[in-house]
């Protein structure tokens, strides 16, 4: 695999080659009666997007969800804000928090994505024993990983 640009580069979920920022899509299944899940990174063609004939289908072009603009469009998907929900009426349930997070660090985590292709060997070494659920994905933390893994 060529290398990984941080937040410039990532792997695809269907085909696992490198995407970018002007061929990379996220796409989500978005039912009215529950909220957003199944959250996917891929390539913006028919033949890597998963969701496509699903009545709930939600998606995106990827620089939609990255720095400081894309982070906003994953916080209003936990919560809208002061301003037009004063009063929190339309919270929305996230039935598969997991998948949301891990999009939010795959686009926002500098080094998150590279690192991920690691985890698996890390984790067999014990690499994250001494870290807590901050430090264990923080850039440097990602950063580590990849040039002991590589
Ligand atoms: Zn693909």
């Amino acid at each position: 695999m060529p290398k990984m640009i941080p937040l410039k580069s990532w792997v695809c979920d269907s085909c696992h080659q490198l995407v970018g920022i002007n061929d990379g899509w996220l796409e989500w299944l978005s039912p009215q009666d529950s909220g957003p899940h199944s959250y996917r990174i891929c390539h913006n063609r028919a033949k890597c997007q998963k969701h496509t004939n699903a009545y709930d289908r939600a998606d995106m072009h990827i620089r939609e969800f990255l720095e400081a603009d894309g982070l906003q469009s994953f916080l209003s998907n936990l919560d809208i804000g002061p301003l037009l929900d004063p009063d929190q009426k339309y919270m929305p349930h996230l039935p598969d928090m997991r998948s949301f997070v891990e999009a939010v660090r795959r686009l926002q985590i500098p080094f998150y994505e590279e690192a991920r292709l690691y985890f698996d060997k890390a984790i067999d070494d014990g690499y994250f024993a001494d870290q807590n659920e901050v430090g264990v994905f923080l850039p440097q933390t990602c950063k580590a990983i990849i040039a002991g893994y590589e």
